[in-house]
């Protein structure tokens, strides 16, 4: 058995056991990855950045790297699938970036790598200890003592299983099926590339649905369908090629020719929040916290910020610069981002029509989406350009809000992010209140009243007179 130690162990790499050890990483803490695959397959669940994910990979100089692997870039989102607009949202990326999850994956693990930090494949955790001063992991022939364990190891998380938190929510009555078809052209109607969601989905059944995404590669689609109200007994029944031809058929007619099946999964329409985030010295993030059902493209989106959100947080603790309560404040403010999501997805779930009172309430949802002011709310749902932290009571708007990004010398304000620390955008000469604090001063600020703002590394205001007060010790 090898015994190794670490400041933080990250079991899972994900989506978000990636971006979290690379936030560890560029803040120089000492982290660990374990992965239980040997080796990546190579397959997507997810196809998609959201706008808010494309700003927080540009406040660390990612996005190009996603950009240069991404196959579409589509100019709207979707709520039930109506076609909903990021325009009127001060934001420099109003629109999703179509890119699949394995290329999100494979650009974190590479810039993890030129941190120097290597995921060890094949290393499944398989249980862990924690007491007062650290925690003791234990994954195949390795043992870590660590002072922190982060499980981002999936929906089926051993972490929070081992931690028995209850994974409360709901229990979906139906399931969906993924599968990334080959045709031998592309079918009759279906777009040859993604550049919005309308007429993505169709439904042509009660509750049931079949959607199409072209991939980028010539006559390759993701065929997305399901039924709302029925599930196989065996959630984890392998797909038949049968189930994904019949799919096919109902959209595209019998003419519609399948070259090849690459790949197929099932997945449930459950949705689960775990009651607790952190249980002394070990957290959870991505889908180890909260599952549901994939409606407007959120949860890879989800855990990337939930990633965002704790590294710097993790790093300010290790280096004794976070005030007391400052590392309980991640469950505080991402569990209720995911309560929300969660919300959101039953929301849309409710305007799946199966009555012809469902239908008619879904025909006028759809015409309430045409107001300006409904698309704003709605794509600030999906986009997590929404999101405000909670501040206190008669505090400036701008507390607890995200930075725009705008203009600054030759780039932009969110390249002064890229090392991962608080920003003090300031109008006037102002010396660095804090050794964290990168001083960047600006001729004007997305809020004109204010002279100076504190920005967390995470691209949220910190504090609108420039105090560290409450953020670092
Ligand atoms: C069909 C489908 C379509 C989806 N489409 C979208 C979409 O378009 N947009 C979107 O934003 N989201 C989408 N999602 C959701 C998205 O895929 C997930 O939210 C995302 O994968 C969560 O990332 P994660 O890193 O938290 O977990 P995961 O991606 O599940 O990663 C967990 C990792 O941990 C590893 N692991 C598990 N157990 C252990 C262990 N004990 N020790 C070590 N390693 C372990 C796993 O091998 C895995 O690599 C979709 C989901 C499904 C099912």
């Amino acid at each position: 058995m090898d015994e190794l130690t670490a400041e933080v162990v990250v079991a899972g790499a994900g989506p978000t056991g990636l971006m979290l050890a690379n936030e560890l990483a560029l803040a120089g803490v000492d982290v660990q990855v374990l992965e239980r695959m040997h080796e990546r397959t190579g397959l997507s669940k997810a196809l998609n950045l959201q706008p808010r994910t494309a700003e927080i990979l540009d406040l660390r100089g990612l996005l190009g790297r996603a950009e240069d692997r991404s196959f579409a870039t589509v100019a709207d989102g979707h709520f039930a699938v109506i076609p909903v607009s990021y325009t009127g949202w001060d934001t420099r990326h109003p629109y999703q970036l179509g890119i699949p999850q394995a290329e999100v994956e494979a650009a974190l693990e590479e810039r993890l790598a030129e941190q120097g930090v290597r995921v060890r494949h094949g290393h499944e955790l398989t249980s862990f200890s924690q007491d007062p001063t650290g925690v003791t992991i234990t994954a195949g022939d390795v043992r870590i003592r660590a002072a922190y364990l982060v499980g981002c190891d999936g929906g089926r998380s051993a972490v929070r299983k081992a931690l028995r938190l209850p994974f409360e929510g709901i229990e979906g009555r139906g399931h969906g099926v993924s599968a990334d078809v080959l045709f031998d052209s592309p079918p009759q109607g279906a777009p040859t590339e993604w550049r919005s969601m309308g007429n993505m989905v169709t439904s042509q059944s009660p509750g049931k649905f079949v959607g199409v995404i072209p991939l980028g590669e010539p006559n390759l689609y993701r065929v997305s369908f399901g039924d709302r109200l029925h599930r196989p007994q065996n959630l984890r029944a392998e797909v038949t090629e049968e189930e994904v031809r019949a799919a096919v058929e109902e959209r595209f007619g019998p003419e519609a020719k399948i070259a090849k099946i690459r790949w197929a999964s099932r997945f449930s329409d459950d949705s689960r929040l775990a009651a607790k985030y952190r249980v002394d010295r070990v957290f959870l993030a991505g889908d180890a916290a909260h599952i549901h059902f994939p409606a407007g493209g959120q949860g890879l989106n989800l855990g990337i910020q939930d990633a965002m959100n704790l590294g710097w947080k993790l790093a300010a603790e290790l280096r004794n610069q976070a005030p007391p309560a400052l590392l309980d404040t991640y469950e505080s403010e991402r569990r209720e981002v995911a309560k929300q999501v969660l919300d959101n997805i039953a929301a849309q779930n409710a305007l799946v029509p199966l009555t012809p009172d469902q239908l008619a309430l879904r025909a006028l949802f759809r015409d309430l989406t045409a107001l300006p002011e409904v698309q704003h709310h709605l794509s600030g749902m999906i986009s997590g350009l929404n999101i405000k932290y909670s501040a206190p009571a008669g505090a400036h708007p701008a507390q607890g809000s995200r930075l725009p990004d705008f203009a600054l010398g030759d780039g932009h304000a969110s390249d002064v992010f890229h090392k991962g620390k608080f920003v003090l955008l300031t109008k006037e000469p102002t010396p660095p209140p804090h050794a964290e604090v990168v001083v960047a001063e600006v001729p004007e600020l997305p809020w004109p009243d204010l002279t100076k703002i504190l920005v967390r590394p995470d691209g949220y205001v910190a504090s609108t007179t420039g105090s560290t007060k409450g953020w670092l010790v």
